[in-house]
């Protein structure tokens, strides 16, 4: 498809140059027509006055006035038109040859970027649907066989049902986090941007966590250095969700998870680290990618997720010309910090 895209693209560019270039060539052409006639009617007009002259002065060698016109030579007229024609057709196939290839070049550098787009887009497309199909294949499954079930009791039918409502959610909550995400890509600018405080919206953060954390019997460890930021409250309020539900979701029963907000010169910094499973270093490169899930042993298949919480983090990060990275060691736990320029108010200083 975007072999015969660029094809097209780069006849059109060479249309495009070789009409203008046939034009121009043309009016050229016509200028120095005229050029050659009027310097050949300018050379005649001048000998036969020479001529004339001479003959005034010495009648008797005078040649007569038909040599004299013979001496502007149509034939030397037509042989420079006829070179300029050479050089004007040589010149064109000239710039069409350079113009093909150029051209060429143009086409694929302007269809690069389409091209990874679509190819991200057909990636990200087989991935969710995949991501989609699993679950609803296994729900569909149980269905039918437990309509093919005469002895199905009301307590096991309710009991199914229940089971896969907990399907139906996680499915929902994968499809939110995909809307998200598309709506986070389409944004370009931060409309709601305005002054906030980072240590604000961790306080925030921690209170919608909490409940998470204490399933797990996890200790959230703070400590908030009050910093201004500008961004938008929701979104970098749900940055540090992310980073604050992946903490405490990879750390075992009982473990500390601390966050803490400093200022770094013109940054303002965000820290949230775990003593939890860590991140293979092979791996560490791609865990902001869509759909990616780290492949261990340790937390293979036995955490919930789909792999989109750090791109989601990552897509905010960018929205606010952030910077979001990782430090990890295998069974030592995690580090995301988050940086940011931070902008001076009153109630820093
Ligand atoms: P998920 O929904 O799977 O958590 P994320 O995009 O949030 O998706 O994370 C991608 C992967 O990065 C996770 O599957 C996990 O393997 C790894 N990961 C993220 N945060 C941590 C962490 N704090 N500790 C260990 N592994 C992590």
């Amino acid at each position: 498809m975007f072999k015969t895209a660029r094809f097209k693209m780069t006849m059109g560019y060479v249309l495009i140059v070789m009409i203008l270039s046939i034009a121009f060539s043309w009016g050229m052409y016509v200028i120095l027509r005229q050029e050659v006639q009027r310097f050949a009617q300018f050379q005649k007009v001048r000998m036969q006055h020479f001529i004339q002259e001479e003959q005034r002065v010495r009648p008797p060698y005078a040649p007569p006035p038909e040599i004299a016109v013979q001496f502007t030579n149509p034939d030397l007229e037509e042989e420079a038109l006829y070179r300029i024609q050479i050089v004007f057709i040589g010149l064109n196939i000239g710039i069409l040859i350079l113009a093909t290839g150029l051209c060429y070049l143009l086409a694929g550098n302007t269809l690069a970027p389409i091209q990874t787009m679509v190819d991200e887009q057909r990636r990200f497309i087989s991935d969710a649907s995949h991501e989609f199909k699993t679950p609803l294949t296994s729900i569909r499954t149980t269905f039918e066989v437990a309509l093919r079930n005469k002895t199905l009791s009301l307590i096991e039918a309710k009991q199914l049902i229940q089971e896969n409502l907990r399907e139906i959610e996680n499915l929902q909550a994968l499809n939110d986090a995909l809307l998200k995400l598309d709506v986070y890509q389409k944004f370009h600018n931060g409309h709601h941007f305005e002054v906030l405080h980072l240590d604000q919206i961790v306080e925030s953060a921690i209170r919608k966590i909490t409940p998470l954390a204490k399933q797990k019997k996890i200790t959230i460890h703070k400590e908030l250095t009050p910093v201004s930021i500008f961004g938008d409250a929701s979104q970098l309020n749900e940055l540090v969700v992310i980073l604050l539900d992946n903490a405490i979701k990879y750390s075992p029963k009982n473990a500390a998870v601390t966050i803490i907000t400093y200022k770094e010169r013109s940054n303002a910094q965000l820290k949230v680290t775990d003593s939890g499973s860590g991140i293979p270093e092979s791996q560490l490169p791609h865990i902001f990618d869509r759909f990616y899930r780290v492949d261990t042993s340790r937390n293979k298949n036995k955490v919930a997720g789909y792999g989109l919480g750090l791109a989601i983090a990552q897509r905010i990060a960018e929205l606010h010309h952030g910077k979001l990275s990782v430090e990890s060691k295998v069974g030592q736990g995690s580090t995301f910090t988050f940086s940011l320029a931070r902008r001076s108010s009153a109630k820093e200083t």
